[in-house]
């Protein structure tokens, strides 16, 4: 009797307050139940995984609140709110998301991880992967999102601009060395190894030999030998590696770079006849020698191996239905002013250069639709390897890069917002922190 009487006036008011657009299915359903047509757990839960999916949402978020249950999702990088239900659901919803991943229902005070694989033809191959963590509240799920229709491995869909992608191909095409992809967390790195290899078959088929270890495996690749960390059992990036090595591979992709014996292996690897490709956490790109010299390698095997690094950046791009002109806020173009000039400035206002999405039923009134990424590559000019093997400081290695003909990750995304693509506050909040 309890969830008939819920339904109707509170989640009215709830509604009423909190949407000015249009209602989404998950509401759409919760609003049009009725005494004789109570709420079902399992449509419900049905509902907000189709909403997340159609929104392209790479997580869902269902949080026990003060006085309701929150089903947030991450779209482009920003959770914003699907649906606010009432709190009585919410014990329901879990122990129905827990049933889908295959979790223990009974335990609540305890974390758990799960998968889920979604039934129906529509959603082939669509996975979720659960989490729950027990809050005070009661227990948080989340849910990320593995949806292989969504994902495409184009080097085209990066978004590298042309120059950029002609020199990066090129990189790809030799047979031996290290490149490194930098860039925090979320930034695409993976995509872009993933885009990588893609290009390396497409281009070579099956007459290259590819092998992967991963932590963990995120999407799997045909023709890839990839190959799941597993600590638990001792079987890390370094074990994995060493047995890797006697496996004849000609690529050999390796998650990340985050200790001395990897790195020394990354960079063994290259020097013997391998294509290595692998990430590092580095503020730039400039800065992967200072950090791969902290770790103990020698500056004359970085300069002789690595052979390009590239930092990227995923930044969210202006929906295309409702682009206007504006004008950028005061602290965003006073960055721009002493980056560039005043002149320069008011000349980009005058031409109403600086566009933004105002908001419509196609980007659900963010003004932001999709997202692409921003990228520099360092190349391994005579002048950065000469730096290198001085052991220079990361600014002036980053100088020569400059003369060298690298276009910064400042420059690149100041030409997607004078294109229009993004707007001078995203740049500003995704690259201007850490670069400039
Ligand atoms: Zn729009």
């Amino acid at each position: 009797m309890g969830i008939l009487l819920a339904v109707g006036l509170p989640l009215g008011r709830y509604f009423a307050q909190q949407h000015t657009h249009p209602l989404n299915a998950t509401e759409e359903y919760v609003q049009s139940r009725t005494e004789n047509d109570p709420i079902n757990i399992i449509v419900l839960v049905n509902h907000i995984v189709h909403d997340s999916l159609e929104s392209k949402a790479s997580d869902i978020h269902i949080e026990p609140w003060e006085n309701y249950s929150g089903v947030r999702t991450r779209v482009n990088g920003i959770l914003s709110e699907l649906a606010i239900l009432p709190l009585e659901y919410h014990e329901k919803i879990c122990a129905r998301i827990k049933v889908m991943a295959n979790l223990a229902s009974h335990e609540k005070d305890v974390p758990q991880d799960g998968k889920a694989a979604l039934e129906g033809e529509e959603y082939a191959g669509v996975q979720l992967r659960v989490s729950v963590f027990p809050t005070v509240r009661g227990e948080k799920i989340v849910m990320r999102i593995f949806d292989p229709r969504a994902r495409t491995f184009d080097m085209a869909s990066l978004g590298f601009d042309a120059e950029t992608l002609s020199r990066y191909t090129g990189i790809l095409g030799k047979p031996n060395g290290l490149i490194l992809l930098t860039g925090p967390t979320g930034s695409g790195k993976t995509t872009a190894i993933y885009a990588s290899l893609g290009y390396l078959l497409e281009k070579y088929q099956n007459t290259l030999s590819i092998a992967s270890v991963e932590d963990p495996v995120e999407q799997s690749l045909m023709w890839v030998n990839q190959s799941s960390l597993n600590p638990a059992r001792e079987y890390t990036y370094i074990a994995a590696l060493r047995s890797l090595l006697r496996q004849d591979p000609n690529v050999i992709m390796i998650g990340e770079i985050r200790d001395m014996e990897t790195a020394s292996i990354a960079v063994t690897a290259g020097m013997t006849g391998h294509l290595v490709i692998s990430t590092l956490h580095s503020g730039s790109t400039s800065g992967v020698f200072a950090r791969m010299i902290n770790m103990g390698l020698e500056p004359f095997l970085l300069a002789s191996t690595i052979i390009g690094v590239i930092g990227i950046r995923l930044v969210r791009l202006n929906c295309q239905y409702c682009l206007e002109p504006y004008t950028p806020e005061d602290y965003a173009l006073h960055h721009l002013e002493v980056a560039t000039s005043k002149e320069f400035v008011e000349e980009q206002l005058n031409n109403n250069r600086f566009l933004k999405g105002l908001g419509c039923e196609a980007c659900h009134h963010t003004g932001f639709g999709g997202r692409g990424s921003v990228t520099e590559l360092l190349p391994m000019s005579e002048a950065v390897r000469q730096a290198v093997l001085q052991k220079r400081p990361t600014r002036e290695i980053q100088e020569r890069a400059a003369e060298s003909g690298m276009r910064t990750l400042w420059d690149n995304a100041l030409q997607r917002v004078l294109e229009g693509k993004t707007t001078l506050e995203e740049i500003m909040r995704k690259i201007a922190a850490d670069v400039v």
